[in-house]
């Protein structure tokens, strides 16, 4: 690929100098887990018209896949699929279903053209959840990738708990499963306890290993807070295939955030992503308002600070040049850059906002209300964010899905002797 120019925000061309050699895939397949994994986020479920603007929203994108649900969960859930399945969107709808033949059959009663079927791979699952040998395992695998592929489905053979795993075990398992009629294979993270380093060396054995001509892809959880670190490297290292969720939603610490992906691939390494980023802040606002999982502030890209600034050594920067104090171009993703005015403000951050209102100020103005500004900021009662944090500790008590209130009064309503006087809390 030839070298493009350094950009604006890499002035010193860190990028190119002396970095290691990477193994870029040809293409990258990116595959969205919002509307599964996503909605695996505790206390989260999509309505029905939810789901089906989401996957629009997804897919328009640029997304290659979408693996929108388990059509076996609930009939609700097979009515969503099949609704995206059949709205024509340019991303592959895919349905996930355990290696279980009830399951397989909802996905092809879904009309997905793709099925993501899974087994856990490490021990600990095997011997504590599924209490099955590995060798029954290969068996379970064979059989439903053998029945999803015979059912006319394009099969992605998926391991949860991959990394933990025997690797020769697994070697075995992903050989057979390709050999059954898998055309993509995903290797999981699932308790998120890899590294950058940890996780290239092992993508890049067990690749050697497994030794066959599929796709192969990741799916990388969020539980040390590597994911997206974690996902960049395994494109590093020729995987093509990486699972992302928008905001980075999932179960717990959740998985990797697409838009940290996407940007930097497009702003570190000046790679292509294929994915229209004008569109990344307004769908990760959009998934906020349908899961209710507010973005953190300070999440990377599409966190509400991620382009606001209040410190005026800070602020005095940003207005003469972006780059200063931005990595990112603000424009690109579809927000604006904000000023927050408060005890950190300095006169440059006043006079842009007089400026752009059409209005002059002397400096001995500027200076007085900078001042006063800061004055104000400091006299503020807390009490506003008290109630900030109680609202918000409220939802997480109570709307992530029933209240204590309503888990005891179900078990009451169906004949459990509830105590009157029992604790209200999780
Ligand atoms: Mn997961």
């Amino acid at each position: 690929m030839p070298q493009k120019a350094p950009s604006d925000v890499l002035v010193e061309n860190f990028h190119v100098k002396g970095s290691p050699k990477r193994n870029w895939p040809k293409k990258i397949v990116w595959w969205d887990e919002t509307l599964r994994d996503g909605e695996q986020t505790p206390g989260v479920y999509y309505t029905h018209e939810e789901k089906v603007e989401l996957a629009r929203l997804i897919s328009e994108t640029g997304v290659d896949v979408m693996n929108v649900g388990i059509p076996a969960i609930s009939p609700n859930e097979l009515k969503a699929v099949k609704a995206i399945a059949n709205s024509g969107l340019d991303a592959a709808v895919l349905g996930a279903a355990r290696t279980v033949r009830s399951d397989i059959d909802a996905v092809i009663a879904s009309d997905a053209p793709e099925i993501a079927t899974f087994i856990a791979a490490s021990d600990v699952h095997l011997k504590h959840k599924l209490n099955i040998t590995r060798e029954t395992c290969i068996e379970i695998a064979v059989d439903s990738v053998q029945y999803a592929k015979d059912h006319g489905l394009k099969v992605t053979f998926v391991t949860e708990d991959t990394v933990r795993a025997d690797m020769g075990f697994v070697t075995e398992l992903y050989q057979a499963a390709i050999e059954a009629g898998a055309k993509r294979v995903l290797f999981c993270d699932t308790v998120g306890v890899m590294t950058p380093s940890t996780i290239g060396w092992w993508l890049d054995e067990m690749v050697a290993r497994v030794d066959r001509k599929v796709e192969y892809g990741v799916h990388l959880h969020n539980d040390f807070g590597f994911a997206a670190a974690n996902t960049l490297t395994a494109l590093e290292h020729g995987i093509p295939c990486v699972n992302t969720t928008v905001n980075g939603i999932g179960e717990r610490a959740g998985n990797a955030s697409f838009e940290e992906v996407v940007m930097a691939l497009e702003d570190l390494y000046q790679r292509p992503s294929g994915i229209d980023k004008s569109k990344l802040y307004a769908l990760s606002r959009r998934v906020e308002e349908c899961t209710g999982v507010p973005v953190a502030f300070n999440k990377a890209v599409v966190g509400y600070n991620a382009f606001t600034h209040e410190s005026g050594i800070h602020t005095d920067g940003v207005i003469k040049k972006a780059a200063t104090y931005e990595p990112m171009k603000v424009e690109e993703l579809g927000r604006r850059r904000r000023f927050v005015f408060g005890k950190h403000t300095g006169t440059r951050a006043v006079e842009t906002r007089l400026t752009e209102a059409g209005l002059r100020a002397t400096k001995e103005q500027l200076v007085a209300i900078t001042n006063d500004i800061k004055v104000q900021t400091e006299n503020h009662t807390k009490e506003y964010v008290r109630d900030f944090i109680a609202a918000y500790r409220t939802w997480d008590r109570d709307n992530k899905g029933v209240s204590p209130e309503v888990f005891w009064a179900i078990a009451k309503k169906h004949g459990i002797a509830v105590p009157s006087k029992i604790p209200m809390t999780v």
